[in-house]
C-alpha cells in the first residue's frame, strides 16, 4: 500500500500526514487516496485492454458519489444493486449503458427506473423476477435486456456470509434449471435474453473457483447458443480478494486473473463483464480513530478507541481483520499486547484481540488498514453515534466528501406523537 506510508515519523496518505485530518475533522473518520482509487482501477482496465470488457465497478463496496465520480472519470461503469445506487451511479456521471443491476430482489419500481434509464443489462435471479421485469417493460413499450445469474455450485469466499455460489445460497438460478428458465426468457416479449451472469462471493484468495465457476458457465454458453439463444455477454461478478493481512494472505494478481479468463473465453466471441469491488476500494482507504483510554485490566489491556462496530462492521459480523497502525511511527522496538474495541455496549465490538502495537496511550491515533470497502457503507447509528465521515485525499490536500451529521440532523428526523 504505498499510498499510506510512514514519513517524517508520521503516517500519512499520499503526502498528507492523517494527523492532519484528525486535527481538521474529528475522529473516526474514513480517509481515502484518490491514487490508490485509480491505480486499483486502471490495474483492471490494463488487464483486460485487449478484451471485449466492461469494468462495471460494485457500488455497494464504496458508494460515496466522489468515489464514484473518480471511477466514472476514468471510464469505470457500474454494478448496482438498488435503485439507490442505480442513482448514485447515474448522478456520478456513469453512463447508463455500462450500468448493470444485480441483486435477488429488485422491486417493480427500481426495475421502471432502470429500464427508463437504459441501463445495459439486469442480471436476473429467478423465473418470477424475471414475469415481473416482463411486466414493467411492456407496460413501458420496452424490451429489457437480461443475464440470467446462475448458481454454479462451487465453494468460494473468505467467510460463509460472503460465499454465495453455493446450491444453498439464495443467489442465483441452479445450473440444472437454467436452461429452462432461459426458454420462458426467451418466450417473454418484454425480455431480450444476452447473456450469462455469475458472482460467486467475495474475498477469494485463489482462481480455482473463478475457473471452476467460469468452465461451468461456458458450458452452459454453448448449450444455450445451441437452444438457439444469442448469447453475446458473460458477466463474472466480483470477489477478487486483497491483503488484510500482510503476514498471511497470498492473492492472484489481476493479471493472472485475466489471463485465466481470456484463455477460456478466447474465440467465443463474448463480451465480458467484471464486477469488482473490493479490489478497486478496499486498500484505498482507511479508518482513523483516536485512542480514548488506554484500560489496563487484570487479564488484558485495551485500546478503547472512538471507533466502533457501527463505523467498522467487519470484525463483528465477519471476524474479519484489519492491519491497525499507530499514526505516529514506532520509535523503538518496546511492544505491548492488546485487545482493540469500541465503545459501544455489545462485546462483539471488538475490532482485534491480541495484537502486538508500540507502547500506546490515550490521545493517540490509529488507522485500520484497508477499511475502504465494506466500511462507510455498512455505517450506522447505532448508540446515536453520529454516520463516520469520509475524507478524499489527493496529494497533500484533502476534501470531506461526507460531513458527520449533527446530532440536530439526526434527531430531526424523529417524532414524538402530539398525545405524548
Ligand atoms: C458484492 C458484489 C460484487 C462485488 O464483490 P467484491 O467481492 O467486492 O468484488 C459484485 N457483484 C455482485 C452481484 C455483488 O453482489
Amino acid at each position: 500500500m504505498s499510498d499510506f506510508h510512514y514519513s517524517n515519523g508520521q503516517l500519512c496518505v499520499e503526502n498528507l500526514p492523517l494527523s492532519r485530518i484528525a486535527e481538521a475533522v474529528g475522529t473516526p473518520v474514513y480517509v481515502y487516496s484518490a491514487a490508490a482509487l485509480r491505480h486499483n482501477y486502471q490495474i483492471f482496465a490494463g488487464a483486460c485492454a485487449h478484451m471485449d470488457a466492461l469494468i462495471a465497478y460494485s457500488v455497494k463496496a464504496n458508494s460515496n458519489l466522489a468515489v464514484l465520480s473518480l471511477l466514472a472519470s476514468l471510464g469505470a461503469g457500474a454494478d448496482v444493486v438498488s435503485g439507490g445506487e442505480l442513482e448514485r451511479a447515474m448522478r456520478a456521471g456513469i453512463a447508463p449503458h455500462k450500468i448493470v443491476f444485480s441483486g435477488v430482489g429488485k422491486s417493480r419500481d427500481e426495475m421502471r427506473k432502470a429500464l427508463s434509464a437504459g441501463i445495459y443489462q439486469f442480471n436476473i435471479e429467478s423465473a418470477p423476477e424475471l414475469v415481473a421485469l416482463n411486466d414493467v417493460a411492456c407496460a413501458q413499450n420496452t424490451v429489457a435486456a437480461i443475464a440470467l445469474r446462475i448458481n454454479p455450485d462451487v465453494s468460494a469466499g473468505g467467510h460463509e456470509k460472503i460465499s454465495t455460489g453455493k446450491a444453498e445460497n439464495k443467489f442465483g438460478v441452479n445450473l440444472d434449471q437454467a436452461r429452462d428458465v432461459y426458454k420462458q426468457a426467451h418466450d417473454l416479449p418484454g425480455i431480450e435474453v444476452t447473456g450469462v451472469d455469475m458472482h460467486i462471493g467475495s474475498q477469494i484468495d485463489n482462481l480455482a473457483p473463478f475457473e471452476t465457476a467460469l468452465l461451468k458457465g461456458l458450458d452452459l454458453v454453448l448449450d444455450l447458443r445451441r437452444d438457439g439463444h444469442d448469447i453475446r455477454t458473460f458477466d463474472m461478478g466480483g470477489g477478487l480478494g486483497i491483503v488484510y493481512n500482510q503476514d498471511e494472505d497470498t492473492l492472484p494478481t489481476v493479471a493472472d486473473y485475466m489471463d485465466m479468463v481470456r484463455r477460456h473465453t478466447k474465440g467465443l466471441d463474448l463480451k465480458m463483464i467484471f464486477e469488482p469491488g473490493r479490489a478497486i476500494a478496499g486498500n484505498a482507504g482507511v479508518l482513523l480513530s483516536r485512542v480514548q483510554y488506554v484500560k489496563h485490566g487484570s487479564a488484558r489491556n485495551f485500546l478503547i478507541l472512538d471507533a466502533a462496530m457501527n463505523d467498522l462492521l467487519r470484525p463483528a459480523l465477519y471476524g474479519a481483520y484489519h492491519a491497525i497502525k499507530p499514526v505516529a511511527e514506532p520509535k523503538d522496538h518496546q511492544r505491548e499486547t492488546y485487545d482493540i474495541v469500541g465503545p459501544v455496549c455489545e462485546t462483539g465490538d471488538t475490532f482485534a484481540n491480541h495484537r502486538r502495537l508500540s507502547v500506546m496511550k490515550d490521545g493517540d491515533l490509529v488507522a485500520m488498514l484497508a477499511a475502504g470497502a465494506y466500511g462507510a457503507v455498512q455505517a450506522g447509528q447505532y448508540n446515536t453515534r453520529p454516520l463516520v465521515p469520509e475524507v478524499l485525499v489527493r496529494g497533500g490536500k484533502f476534501d470531506v466528501i461526507r460531513k458527520r451529521p449533527a446530532l440536530e440532523d439526526i434527531l430531526s428526523l424523529e417524532n414524538v406523537p402530539t398525545w405524548l
